[in-house]
């Protein structure tokens, strides 16, 4: 018997009841409480979830109780991080059928080792204190995304994130050097070794990468560090179209080598969104440009960072690939640069209901794919406007799509999927993937599962056998329920 099969005839009170004598009140919060909705709710606002309660383990031992009480009993289990996931896997619409369990009071940065270059953590600390942490040991942690205010390292590492400088450090699975994890019978997955190289057969912390909480929960982590660029250089530029900002990045490529660390677009319609959220938005560029670019570079010192950015620049524009641009004259600079990319995504949160995709294909693709999204868009869709942005250096775009103004939200879902179905479609002829960096989680799993082999699909359900025989941990997410 399954979780979801039987949650029905657990007796739910009596479980949450030994919770509350084993964790305490502070770790219990009931669904109907005011201080559950925050949980309940995703950051998009598009998923309204529902809980049987929310559990907040604060020790390690704990999360083991609750995997074991829950187990005994059937009863499903949503792991949550920063709740900022943008694919409904930390929570579960519908009936209220499964405890959240919340790893925010799990929250302690255990140790930085400077000569490993490496800090570890447990699963529920917020990436930005990770972030600070190391910067203040002089290394960079370069995990990098908006929502690093309130995502959690946990969260990170279970939907393998990605963010700007995957470019030169790679996704989230790249840096983990070590995994803490309650598997779902409640035992304890040990793995934080910190070792670089190790070739001792599978590697099975990696399986728990990316899983997004289907095959247990990660309780600590242990990262890859490395120093911090105390030179960096960053650009907006204008240029003509995506091909041309293609052609730069091979260029930028050519010439910066792996000093560059970020290459991103931005069509010029996303500035629109970006002062949605900041009206104070100013773009750095003497004349309008069909798209944007913010490239950036991280040396030492001892490299002249600015030499390098400005003589790709010249060249950039003798060879008629670059129109405009501004070099960033200091951090705030900079930061206002990147405040743009920060608050187009804002932006279209403010805007409302909209289509959202996170679709990656080869780099030579990435212009033609936008191109014949776009013009599939005009001749289908007529009043839906494009939005491409994205992490183009990693053939990731944001292809993402907003509604005429007004139409109500029900028009929108209808009408909405099946203009995902057709950007799917078209990602496909491109060999390309509708999930670059978010995951699969509950809004894509239908899709995911359509796009699997047979033996694919055989062997995703044989692992999530070996880890979850009773399916508690996350269903429906990933996978269809058993
Ligand atoms: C403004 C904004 C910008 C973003 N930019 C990016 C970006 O550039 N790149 C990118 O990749 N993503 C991006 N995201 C998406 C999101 O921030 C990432 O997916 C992030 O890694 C989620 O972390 P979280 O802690 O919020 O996880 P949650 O949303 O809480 O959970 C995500 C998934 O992981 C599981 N999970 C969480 N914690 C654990 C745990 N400890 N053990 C087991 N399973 C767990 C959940 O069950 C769920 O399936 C962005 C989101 C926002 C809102």
């Amino acid at each position: 018997m399954n979780a979801s099969s039987s949650s029905s005839t657990v007796d739910v009170a009596t479980v949450l009841a030994a919770l509350r004598r084993t964790l305490g009140d502070v770790a219990v919060i009931d669904a109907d409480a005011q201080d559950a909705a925050r949980y309940l709710n995703d950051w998009s606002g598009d998923y309204r979830g529902a809980a049987l309660a929310v559990l907040r383990p604060a020790t390690v031992a704990e999360v083991q109780d609750i995997v074991r009480l829950c187990g005994q009993h059937r009863l499903a289990i949503v792991p949550q991080g920063g709740n900022t996931g943008l694919v409904a896997g930390a929570v579960m619409e519908g009936t209220p059928r499964a405890v959240i369990v919340s790893l925010e009071r799990l929250n302690r940065i255990r140790g930085v080792d400077a000569e490993n270059f490496s800090m570890s953590a447990d699963a529920g600390a917020v990436l930005q204190s990770l972030k600070d942490a190391a910067e203040a040991r002089d290394m960079l942690l370069p995990l990098a995304l908006g929502a690093q205010g309130s995502c959690q390292i946990g969260g990170n590492v279970s939907t393998n994130a990605g963010g700007i400088n995957v470019l030169r450090y790679g996704m989230t699975r790249d840096l983990v050097l070590g995994l803490e994890a309650v598997l779902p019978d409640g035992s304890l997955f040990q793995s934080m070794t910190g070792l670089r190289k190790d070739n001792r057969g599978y590697d099975l912390k990696q399986l728990l990468v990316g899983a997004e909480g289907t095959l247990g929960i990660i309780t600590g982590v242990e990262l890859k560090l490395f120093p911090r660029p105390a030179n960096v250089e960053t650009a907006y530029l204008g240029v003509a179209s995506f091909a041309d900002a293609m052609a730069l990045f091979r260029l930028a490529r050519e010439v910066c080598s792996d000093l560059l660390t970020a290459f991103e677009v931005i069509g010029a319609e996303c500035v629109a969104l970006a002062s949605l959220a900041n009206p104070d938005t100013r773009v750095p560029l003497q004349e309008d440009w069909p798209v944007h670019v913010i490239m950036e570079l991280g040396c030492s010192p001892t490299i002249d960072g600015r030499a390098l950015i400005e003589s790709l620049l010249a060249e950039a524009f003798e060879a008629g690939l670059l129109g405009d641009g501004t070099i960033a004259q200091s951090r705030a600079h900079a930061k206002a640069f990147w405040a743009i990319r920060e608050d187009l995504v804002e932006g279209q949160a403010n805007y409302g209901r909209h289509i959202r995709t996170d679709l990656s294909v080869r780099l030579g693709d990435v212009a033609p794919m936008i191109e014949r999204a776009r013009a599939h868009l005009s001749s289908n869709w007529a009043g839906w406007q494009p939005l491409a942005y994205g992490h183009a250096g990693d053939g990731n775009i944001h292809f993402n799509v907003l509604p005429p103004r007004g139409m109500a939200t029900d028009e929108i879902r209808r009408h909405g999927s099946r203009v995902l179905e057709d950007l799917y479609a078209i990602v496909r002829e491109f060999g390309g993937s509708f999930s670059a960096e978010h995951g699969v989680g509950r809004s894509r799993r239908s899709v995911h599962w359509d796009w699997l082999t047979p033996e694919q699909r055989a062997v995703s359900k044989a692992l999530k056998a070996v880890f979850d025989p009773l399916g508690i941990m996350n269903p429906g997410s990933i996978l269809p329920e058993a």
